[in-house]
Order: C-alpha cells, then sequence, then structure tokens
C-alpha cells in the first residue's frame, strides 16, 4: 500500500546544490529572442531544458547572476566562444 508513489521526483538547486523535491524548487528554461536571463517557469511545463532554484532569498537573487545555463542551453542563439 505504501508503495504507491513512493518515488518524488529530486531536482538539485543550480545555486545551492541542495537536491530537494522538485515540488518545491522554481523551475527556470533556457532564454528565447536574444534576452541574457533564464526565464521562471512556475507551471513548470515549459518545454526545454530546466533549471532549478529552491526558493530561498539566496538562491533567488543569484538566479539573475547565474551563467553556468549558458553553455546548457547551447545549441540555440547561445553557442557562446
Ligand atoms: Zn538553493
Amino acid at each position: 500500500m505504501v508503495q504507491k508513489n513512493r518515488h518524488i521526483p529530486m531536482r538539485t538547486c543550480v545555486i545551492c546544490r541542495n537536491r530537494k523535491p522538485k515540488i518545491m524548487l522554481l523551475r527556470y528554461i533556457c532564454p528565447r529572442n536574444q534576452q541574457k536571463e533564464l526565464i521562471p517557469d512556475p507551471k513548470g511545463t515549459a518545454p526545454g531544458r530546466g533549471f532549478y532554484t529552491c526558493n530561498k532569498d539566496e538562491c533567488l537573487k543569484k538566479i539573475g547572476r547565474f551563467r553556468g545555463w549558458i553553455h546548457k542551453c547551447k545549441g540555440g542563439i547561445y553557442n557562446v566562444r
């Protein structure tokens, strides 16, 4: 009986690197249209590669300056040389 739904998907906050249940994290996706910042994806359903942060102020502040996504978003307009 307890077996059902026991697996909780975990994701790592890209800022503090803590692993948390996906539902506790905020999702961002690769920017489009020349934007230089990740796009928040509050519903967590947008297609594309996702990045997660926890909802701590610290992490939310740092996501604006987080650049680790640049390499991971390549294939789009962000082929950084
Ligand atoms: Zn965090």
